[in-house]
């Protein structure tokens, strides 16, 4: 019952496609277009035939059967949403339910609200698998790493330039970027002055740079900007500022901080940029700083 390909696979056969129709110049990808043609070549009988905008309070998007005597399916997305990168993602999520896993599930699948905060929590795989196909549809890697490559030293300004072209929200592109860079790099999303979630790059995490949230509440640091932006209204949607913090304010090491409020202005993006090379081991977890890492974590 289940698709036999993966979520990356499924993504990729479609890339492929928009690279042989529209050439590698495809971006932003009309996701409805996508969608409605390429599931009428492949599955004739059983294609997405209508993609509509509308009241779906408490709910993200949907995907359904089509109503008795009618075939194939129908992908909903809630009509309130005003981010167009939000709308795109959930249409792009709801084509991999499709694709994925219709077959599992005949009468359709209804997704929560992709609130940024559960990108970190624990999804189901169904809801993971539909996120991991969104990204890779919607953010093709070989595309975005010649944007950025892998070992490129990046600010918000660049991020948000992809963000445009794939015209994805700016917290899926940095966690895109992050999937793939050779740098340290911490991504850390807070609200009312407490980190809600972050996500480090793979190097980031293999040299101790992570804030573990699950282990309860962790305040932003003071003279941090994401502490600062919410209570001075200094930062503004798309208007970042940069700030070089000393070790021991963000992380034991020097941080490069940068952060953007959301759109919605509910919450603060911050990109934590760390040297190339971590600070001894004894450093990260048992010298100087060990104290302030116990308190951070307790
Ligand atoms: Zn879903």
């Amino acid at each position: 019952m289940t698709s036999p390909f993966s979520p990356e696979r499924w993504a990729f056969e479609i890339t492929h496609v928009l690279n042989v129709v529209l050439g590698a110049e495809h971006f932003p990808i009309n996701v409805t277009a996508v969608a409605q043609e390429y599931s009428a070549q492949k599955f004739p009988h059983d294609p997405i035939s209508r993609i509509v905008a509308d009241s779906l309070p408490g709910f993200d998007g949907a995907l359904y059967k089509a109503p008795a005597g009618k075939k194939g399916w129908g992908i909903f997305y809630n009509n309130q949403m005003r981010s167009t990168g939000r709308v795109n993602f959930t249409l792009a999520h709801e084509f991999g339910h499709y694709l994925l896993h219709r077959l599992a599930y005949p009468d359709g699948i209804r997704c929560g609200e992709q609130d940024f905060v559960q990108w970190d929590s624990e999804y189901g795989q169904v809801e993971h698998q539909a996120n991991i196909f969104a990204a890779n549809l919607l953010m093709p890697l070989d595309d975005f790493r010649r944007l950025i490559q892998p070992d490129a030293v990046v600010d918000l300004d660049v991020i948000s330039d992809c963000a445009e072209r794939y015209r994805v929200s700016l917290i899926a592109t940095v966690l895109r970027w992050l999937s793939y860079t050779e740098k340290r790099a911490v991504l850390v999303v807070s609200r009312d002055g407490f980190i809600l979630w972050a996500r480090s790059s793979a190097k980031a995490l293999r040299t101790g740079a992570f804030f573990r949230t699950s282990l309860g509440p962790i305040a932003v640091p003071v003279a941090s900007l994401a502490a600062q932006g919410l209570t001075a209204q200094s930062l503004t949607a798309e208007r970042q500022t940069a700030r070089q913090h000393d070790g021991g304010i963000w992380l034991p090491e020097p941080v490069l901080e940068m952060t953007v409020l959301s759109e919605q202005y509910d919450f603060a993006i911050s990109l934590l940029l760390l040297p190339n090379d971590p600070p001894p081991f004894e450093d990260r977890f048992g010298g100087p700083f060990s104290r302030f890492a116990n308190r951070r974590t307790a």
